[in-house]
């Protein structure tokens, strides 16, 4: 069963058409690999799903539910409730920086969510201890490594509940030595079969943890299959092209 479809999705920025005509599908459990030259359209894509971009045509449906259907969005408080099914993980962490990593992490449920703040802060105590970070509860992210720092913004992502998680790029603002602790994380999220779309230029990674790769060039899907097909028999010059430059 499709959680998310997205259909026919166009944006552009001015004359510039950075997404074409994208339409695919992603499953529950699914963990799709989105790779592609810097400037493909990839972060637009993600951020698309997310409504931190708008469309210009197209229709995107989450479990069931359009928020935009062919160009045209629903009402903010509908936009709401069907995004806040996805949460998302930046490149650059987005922490708040006032803030502890106990408090980055209460705060997104405290200010939406209708709970109880024992309930909120149980889980925060569960989700820093599943990211190896129960001892920086009170640490300030100023303080903490980047790979540190990204294990908090998944924390803090999680503490949403969401049926759906995005990574954009998740470790390419960290030193290579950081990367396989937030690598590590999300491949722990994966065989507990959180559906998930990861942005990435870690090749190792997609052929290892997703299930589906998909090969964007040029605002456009060039290619998409299992990593076992697409890493080793890309069908498309352009994916070919671009493999051959990243594996
Ligand atoms: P990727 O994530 O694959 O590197 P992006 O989605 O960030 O690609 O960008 C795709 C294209 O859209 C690039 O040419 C980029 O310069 C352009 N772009 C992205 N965001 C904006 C924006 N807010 N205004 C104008 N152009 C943008
Ligand atoms: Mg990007």
């Amino acid at each position: 069963m499709a959680i998310i479809e997205i259909s026919n999705l166009k944006k552009s920025f001015g004359k510039l058409d950075v997404l074409k005509q994208i339409t695919f599908d992603v499953n529950k459990n699914d963990v799709i690999a989105v790779i592609g030259p810097s400037g493909s359209g990839k972060s637009t894509m993600l951020r698309s799903l997310v409504h931190l971009e708008e469309i210009n045509a197209g229709s995107i449906t989450i479990a069931g539910e359009a928020f935009v259907k062919d160009g045209v969005y629903a009402k903010p408080q509908e936009i709401k409730k069907i995004t806040s099914k996805m949460g998302m993980v930046f490149q650059h962490f987005n922490l708040f920086p006032h803030l502890t990593v106990k408090e980055n992490l209460e705060l997104p449920p405290k200010l939406v969510k209708n709970e109880p703040v024992a309930a909120i802060q149980q889980r925060s105590t569960e989700l820093l201890r599943k990211i190896g970070l129960s001892g920086h509860a009170n640490a300030y992210p100023a303080n903490l490594s980047g790979g540190q720092k990204q294990r908090v913004a998944i924390a803090r992502a999680l503490m949403m509940n969401p049926e759906i998680l995005l990574f954009d790029e998740p470790t390419s603002a960290l030193d290579p030595e950081l990367t396989g602790e937030v690598l590590e994380v999300i491949k722990a999220l994966a065989q507990e079969q959180m559906t998930m779309i990861v942005v990435t230029h870690e090749m190792g990674f997609a052929r290892e943890v997703a299930n589906r790769v998909i090969f964007m060039d040029n605002g456009e899907i060039i290619e998409t299959g299992h990593p076992s097909e697409l890493f080793t028999n890309p069908q498309n010059e352009r994916t070919k092209a671009f493999l051959s430059r990243s594996l």
